[in-house]
């Protein structure tokens, strides 16, 4: 029996790029089952992630002229990886296999075919990785890169140049349900449910129309969420700070006790006040690490809904 195959389109005010993109993805996914990869119900999933653009009035559109194209709309802005997790998990019965992919098709389609072979000869995870950023400026190129190294460094189980364009089986999506946690980061928890995987690689593309729904600050929030999801190594690194401040602190009392020994006293206004600018600061920066991880701890512990749908097309098998 044919398997059928969902593709996931995360879409936050993609007004000037949804239509040609849609056109795209649904003439290659029809592509792949007359060649009878994929089953006659495989179908697109466009989520609305609370445009404030045309986004989801151009979705409604296609969903009512395509009966192989679903839509969902979120109730607000929950950013791209509540997106990715609501198209995954609203419909996880009914399909097989699930690609994510965004909306801007920077991302080479033109691998999904090779996906979904690898997917068919037993893969239940297929990773995309960009093994081409030539068309990314410089600065993306290298914070992006410098992303992944971090990430790694912190024990972050990343796959390098991969973000959120893979295929994963049914029964991975079924695991995924189960990591209940609020600060999603999805890549980062794949590799850890495990089963077979493969790579699949290409190069990137410049996004043709509207433009990066990642500012760096966003790029920034994301990377910083990854590490305090995944790792304490943050938390051991402050550690290791506080023992060196100790040692420091020793090394500074001797040069204290000394000084009061030989009589050179009363002078001592910068021995005083490096050393207390010094440790207050250090001592604010571990204070606020700690606040970073309680603050999660906040977060996941009143386990909040990490998406809200309000409405949804086309949807069910
Ligand atoms: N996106 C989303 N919610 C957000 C931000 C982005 O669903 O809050 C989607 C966006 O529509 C696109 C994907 O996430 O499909 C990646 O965004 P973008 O292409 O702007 O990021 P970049 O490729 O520049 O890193
Ligand atoms: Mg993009």
């Amino acid at each position: 029996m044919e398997k059928s195959l969902l593709i996931v389109v995360p879409c936050y005010n993609e007004e000037e790029i949804l239509h040609a993109s849609h056109e795209k993805l649904s003439v290659y996914l029809q592509n792949l089952k007359t060649k009878g990869l994929v089953a006659e119900s495989s179908k697109l999933c466009l989520v609305d992630d609370g445009s404030k653009d045309k986004t989801w009035e151009i979705i409604a559109d296609l969903t009512s002229k395509n009966p192989s194209t679903a839509g969902i709309k979120l109730s607000k802005n929950f950013g791209h990886q509540s997106a990715c997790l609501a198209g995954l998990l609203e419909n996880t019965e009914d399909f097989d296999a699930f690609i994510t992919i965004d909306a801007d098709l920077q991302d080479d389609i033109n691998v999904i075919e090779k996906m979904v072979k690898s997917f068919l000869d037993g893969s239940h995870v297929v990773y995309g990785v960009r093994d081409d950023r030539s068309s990314d400026s410089f600065f993306k190129r290298m914070t992006a890169e410098s992303f992944y190294k971090v990430m790694q460094k912190m024990g972050v189980p990343v796959v390098f140049n991969h973000a959120d364009f893979r295929l994963m089986s049914k029964e991975v999506i079924r695991e995924l349900a189960s990591y209940k946690e609020v600060n999603l980061f999805i890549r980062g928890i794949i590799p850890t449910i495990g089963f077979k995987s493969d790579k699949v690689f290409y190069a990137r593309k410049i996004r043709e129309a509207g433009e990066s729904k990642y500012p760096l600050s966003k790029m920034l929030a994301f990377a910083w969420n990854g590490i305090t999801s995944f790792s304490t190594t943050p938390m051991r690194l402050v550690l290791w700070f506080g023992i060196f401040n100790f040692l420091l602190a020793l090394g500074i009392t001797a040069y204290v006790l000394y000084s009061k020994l030989v009589g050179i006293t009363v002078q001592g206004w910068t021995s005083t006040l490096l050393p207390m600018a010094y440790f207050s600061g250090s001592n604010m920066i571990a204070l606020g690490l700690i606040g970073e991880y309680l603050g999660k701890v906040y977060q996941e512990i009143k386990a909040r809904p990490r998406y809200i749908v309000e409405q949804s097309q086309n949807l069910n098998g």
